[in-house]
């Protein structure tokens, strides 16, 4: 998200400036490795215009690079017929059914390799894909040089505080200190941490451990899963929530992977929890769901570990920090584990929200930023979840 704003901002002509903690592009955050999903399918009806802005703003960072990093799929939603979810998501992300839901053609692309239970149905729709994410990470840092912005890893912010009106200053536990008009605050799943060291605030983002799998295409099938194939990103509703990129990083093998983790802390991580209760489900829905196609017989062949940053609602946090800043630091954090194809569209938001005080951009494409607001968590501390049973969902 940061290398995202720095792009918008510097290409609006900000002095920007990116600090990262760790190197640039390494593995201990949120955003890093093969793969992430694109689709306008949400339960929410708040992300599908974010989706659709994000979409365009992708293809328009494409043109400015000059290569690719965001192969178009078709998208698969598949879950239980009576799930107010995966209705939602179908409803809202305009996804046509094409198995289980009664009026569906005799035949559809996909019928010989899922098996839809009883009970569940299949939506298709056309805004899919998949994002390389460490490839699309380098490239909004390119593009944010060559706007103009300094980008400097190996910087830990450690605090960010006042100085007059219209000047915020960022100290380093290097010792170094920066001026700025603006600071905008992305810093994944240690969001809390910093937030609570600077203003004092509990902001309820909670990290979590997950495992990437990837899984063996069973023999014959292998050119069958393939983006070139024409084959979706998919997901499936119910417990466990399931989502999937085709097979194309590494050929014969197809990510399957379960959303959610264990609660862990960014800075004393345990790299190796997990691989029962995050790969083991992954396992008995694809014996259940695509059986003859992808083999589990050994567990997952490769496994990456990965952190969310989860709010109680699973909703984003898009928002002036408030208080002594005002509107002078802004915050983008709480991604639950479904932010990456919105990076193009959060940072502009961001970046706008620095320069301008709102967002022009979010207006103009119909995506509502109030149900992503800090005082949310005021009254009620599930944010935007109305009842105590209701959970949250990418
Ligand atoms: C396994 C997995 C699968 C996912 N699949 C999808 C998907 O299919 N589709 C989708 O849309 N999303 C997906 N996501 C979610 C998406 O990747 C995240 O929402 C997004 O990458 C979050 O970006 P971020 O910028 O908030 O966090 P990060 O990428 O972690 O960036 C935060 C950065 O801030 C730095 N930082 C932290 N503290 C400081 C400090 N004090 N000073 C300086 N730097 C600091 C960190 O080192 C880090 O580099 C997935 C996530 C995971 C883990």
């Amino acid at each position: 998200m940061g290398s995202c704003a720095a792009y918008a901002a510097s290409s609006r002509g900000a002095r920007a400036l990116l600090l990262e903690q760790f190197d640039l592009l390494h593995h201990r955050g949120s955003s890093h490795g093969e793969s992430r999903t694109i689709r306008a399918t949400y339960p929410q009806a708040h992300y599908p215009p974010m989706v659709r802005l994000s979409r365009r703003l992708w293809e328009e960072a494409q043109a400015d690079a000059g290569y690719r990093v965001l192969t178009p799929t078709p998208h698969l939603d598949l879950g239980p017929r009576d799930d107010p979810e995966f209705r939602a998501a179908i409803g809202n992300g305009g996804a046509a059914v094409v198995a289980g839901g009664g009026a569906e053609p005799s035949s559809w692309p996909w019928a010989g390799v899922f098996r839809v239970p009883e009970g569940w149905a299949a939506a298709s729709s056309e805004l899919g894909g998949v994002m390389k994410a460490t490839k699309a990470v380098a490239m909004f840092q390119a593009l944010a040089v060559k706007k103009g912005a300094v980008v400097r890893d190996r910087m830990e912010v450690i605090d960010i505080a006042r100085r007059g009106e219209g000047s915020i200053l960022v100290r380093t536990a290097s010792g170094e200190e920066f001026h700025g008009a603006k600071c905008i605050v992305t810093v994944g799943a240690w969001t809390s941490k910093l937030v609570k060291s600077v203003v004092g605030m509990d902001l309820p983002v909670q990290p979590v451990h997950t495992l990437i799998c990837h899984w063996k295409v069973k023999p014959g099938h292998k050119g069958e899963l393939t983006t070139e194939a024409g084959f979706p990103t998919f997901a499936s509703y119910g417990d466990p929530y399931i989502y999937s990129t085709p097979s194309m990083e590494f050929p014969g093998l197809i990510k399957i992977a379960k959303h959610g983790g264990p609660p862990c802390d960014p800075d004393s991580r345990d790299w190796s929890t997990g691989a029962a209760d995050l790969a083991e489900p992954v396992a008995r829905w694809i014996d259940t769901v695509m059986p003859g196609h992808v083999d589990t017989a050994g567990g997952p062949v490769i496994r990456q570990s990965c952190m969310y940053s989860m709010t109680p609602d699973e909703d984003y946090v898009v928002d002036f920090l408030g208080g002594e800043f005002g509107k002078d630091v802004i915050v983008g954090a709480g991604f639950s584990g479904h932010g990456f194809k919105n990076g193009p569209a959060v940072g502009r938001i961001l970046a706008e929200m620095a320069m301008d005080g709102e967002s022009r951009s979010a207006v103009e494409a119909g995506v509502d930023l109030e149900p992503l607001r800090i005082d949310r968590f005021v009254d009620n501390p599930k944010g935007n979840l109305k009842n105590p049973g209701d959970q949250g969902r990418q």
